[in-house]
């Protein structure tokens, strides 16, 4: 079994499956993976929450928002009127998507390449947010990478200290089959990781599933 199958085995025996990723249609979870950029998801909830009461969860709606309406609503998430902005750039670029059908499932049912590099040319739209959009909301096999992925597979030398996105996503995405359900648990279990065990400051090895896989060990 190759070592990142044995880690997720590990994390899943021991946390159980997460059934993860907040958020009732794909248009709320785009939302929310713009929003939960430095901050918590208790903050971006609380920001999807006075949308969903002001009554524009819709691409319609929030497009017809004004900036600085929209910035307010969404104010609990903090950096309100840049990830406003960004919210904007990107709800921009889907209604151009989706002007012949009108559907975001359309849209999603593209290239999984081709949805990629549409979304990665709006401003403030990076890899790790791109691709929380097509694995959460698109339901496309591609895997999100995090700070929290980074610091686990730098201790445990499966990556070098200045290593790209792009490359630990390859390393996961060559090792595992190509499932979004599996990306999606996989991703989770990192997140419950880096929570529970792999902190950044005092990390507990001692307790920690994943021990058994340390180098020297
Ligand atoms: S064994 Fe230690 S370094 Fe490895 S994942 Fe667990 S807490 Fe992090």
């Amino acid at each position: 079994m190759h070592r990142l199958q044995a880690i997720y085995q590990s994390l899943y025996d021991h946390f159980g499956p997460q059934h993860w990723w907040p958020g009732d249609t794909p248009l709320e979870i785009l939302v929310g993976a713009v929003l939960t950029q430095n901050t918590n998801w208790g903050n971006v909830s609380r920001a999807i929450d006075n949308l969903r009461q002001g009554n524009v969860l819709s691409l319609e709606a929030l497009l017809a928002l004004p900036a600085d309406q929209l910035a307010a609503m969404i104010r609990p998430c903090g950096y309100y009127n840049l990830k406003a902005q960004r919210l904007r750039n990107l709800l921009a670029v889907l209604e151009e998507g989706v002007a012949d059908t009108g559907s975001l499932d359309d849209f999603f049912s593209q290239d999984l390449s081709y949805v990629r590099e549409k979304l990665l040319s709006v401003k403030g739209v990076g890899p790790e947010t791109a691709d929380s959009i097509l694995l959460y909301a698109a339901a496309k096999p591609i895997f999100v990478v995090d700070a929290y992925t980074y610091r686990f597979l730098s201790r445990h030398g499966l990556v070098a200290e200045e290593t790209s996105y792009g490359e630990m996503q390859e390393l996961f995405m060559a090792a595992l089959s190509a499932e979004e359900g599996l990306y999606n648990e996989y991703h989770a279990l990192l997140v419950c990781l880096g929570k529970e065990f792999c902190k950044k400051k005092n990390p507990r090895c001692e307790k920690c599933p994943l021990q058994g896989d340390l180098p020297g060990n």
